[in-house]
């Protein structure tokens, strides 16, 4: 029976070692892993990716016993080494096309080097799919940091059912083109029988650089290539809706509000969650906080901004950077207008377990969810799967993919500072049955368009897609 192999820079499983040198096992709490669960532990079905350790010479024996564990519960792990790690990860996919693909071109790095290690660690993954794939497997491809394998597992597997789904955004063409790879990218991503985007716009951009760069026009989203038919839609991704609103409802969700609720004092709650990123507005976010306090005066004692950065790439310069302009402005803007009782900015540089992200997420009286450029935004969805009770604003920037879906919320451009701020203001004095109506209508799309819902839709696309090309001979 053909079996389906799903391929991504990362396992659903994190390696590490802990103080004493031994092997612990982390299974992600991802919305990918969580959605690809059921599928890649069914029968033969097989998750290829990276384990997330280095393996020096000596440690052979280790390498052994990871992989035999993880091949025990359907993973093949694919060993990167530090230099690949360091090129291919944090350089290439991290350092050019991670900016680049978010409009911030400027950041991006066109270096040879990281490229040929791109190349190098695709054929890699290519090769662990070859390893473990029969002529008729279906095959499920993740993300920018793999779009070479595509095309390089089609030229020896010519019949596979391939898929390829890109999580974050693809830009215009305008932008695209500045890569001095572009056309290699695009070919790599044309072994598909699929391709997927997060939004129609993703998508255009994609068809566009295709028709510019390759000269392959579409017909609604459908193009030949070397006389095969590949597909190009988007499908949003969703998030694991029963898990937060089940979280929310938890006994040690409310047991946690309660004691974050005691020691905040009775405040209006505004809440900010993004890995610490330039693509996130952060630091923009924190502008428009101050000047929010400036401008309605009668806020200041009465709301408080609970802002979570998680750690992020922190081995990349551009990062470490953003972290020292953060931590500048919270302080400048707490030192400006704190009291004795009063803090304005909550601000937490780690990591939060579910039941406090619940309690976060309970306690919010507004969401303030303003990235630059975002594939999709996750955080935004399980705000408003977390609102038992229905009250609370969402105010979503307009260039994550969720604001598409959740026109309910109110939409901002954010760099339009001001009109950020009155949002934050109409948030806050937005009339309870408003909020109602606006939330029960999000949390209705978003508890029907799950990750179980998005998965399904993928694979039963790549299905169809295939048999028509084969009716169509
Ligand atoms: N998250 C988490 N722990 C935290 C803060 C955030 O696990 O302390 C999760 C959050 O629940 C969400 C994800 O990190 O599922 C962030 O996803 P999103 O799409 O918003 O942004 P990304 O980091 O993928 O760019």
């Amino acid at each position: 029976m053909a079996r389906t192999i799903i391929v991504s820079n990362r396992l659903p499983v994190k390696v590490q070692r802990d103080s004493n040198g031994d092997l612990q096992y982390k299974s992600s709490e991802g919305g990918l892993a969580t959605g690809l669960g059921s599928i890649y532990k069914d029968g033969d079905n097989v998750w290829v990716g990276w384990p997330g350790l280095y393996f020096k010479d000596k440690n052979k024996a280790q390498k052994a016993e990871v992989t035999e564990k993880l091949t025990s519960e359907n993973m093949d792990p694919v060993y990167l080494s530090e230099s690949e790690i360091k090129l291919f990860y944090e350089g290439f996919s991290n350092e050019t096309l991670w900016p680049t693909f978010h409009y911030f071109n400027q950041y991006a790095l066109y270096k040879k080097s990281y490229y040929d290690a791109y190349k190098k660690v695709n054929q890699k993954f290519c090769d662990a799919v070859l390893e473990l794939a029969n002529p008729d497997d279906t095959i499920w491809i993740h993300d920018y940091q793999l779009m070479l394998v595509p095309d390089m597992i089609r030229q020896k597997l010519p019949d596979a059912s391939i898929g390829f789904f890109l999580h974050i955004p693809f830009p215009s063409f305008e932008v695209f083109r500045l890569l001095p790879w572009r056309r290699e990218l695009l070919d790599g991503v044309l072994g598909s029988d699929l391709v997927g985007f997060h939004t129609y716009d993703d998508m255009r951009h994609f068809l566009s650089a295709v028709s510019r760069i390759c000269f392959i026009g579409n017909q609604q989203g459908q193009i030949t290539k070397d006389r095969r038919t590949i597909m190009i839609d988007s499908f949003p991704i969703g998030i694991d809706y029963d898990k937060y609103a089940n979280s929310s409802a938890a006994p040690s969700t409310l047991s946690k509000e309660v004691k974050f609720r005691t020691s905040m004092g009775d405040q209006k709650l505004m809440l900010s969650i993004d890995r610490l990123d330039y693509s996130k507005g952060i630091a923009a976010r924190l502008e428009i906080f101050d000047i929010f306090l400036s401008k309605y005066p009668e806020y200041q004692n009465k709301i408080s901004l609970i802002m979570v950065v998680v750690p992020s790439r922190d081995t990349v310069e551009k990062y470490k950077n953003l972290k020292e302009e953060v931590d500048l402005l919270v302080g400048r803007i707490n030192g400006k207008y704190g009291s004795m009782n009063w803090t304005p900015i909550h601000y937490f540089y780690r990591s939060f377990p579910l039941d406090d992200l619940s309690a976060f997420y309970r306690m919010a009286d507004v969401a303030l969810v303003t990235p630059m450029r975002d594939g999709m935004n996750l955080v935004c969805k399980e705000y408003v799967a977390s609102k038992l009770d229905k009250k609370g604003v969402l105010i979503l920037s307009e260039m994550a993919g969720a604001s598409k879906e959740l026109s309910e919320a109110l939409i901002v451009n954010p760099n339009d500072k001001h009109q950020v701020v009155d949002a934050i203001y109409k948030a806050l004095t937005m009339p309870v049955e408003e909020q109602e109506k606006h939330m029960a209508f999000m949390q209705k799309a978003i508890k029907k368009f799950d990750i179980h819902h998005w998965v399904k839709l993928f694979l039963d696309r790549l299905n169809s897609v295939k048999e028509q090309q084969k009716v169509m001979g």
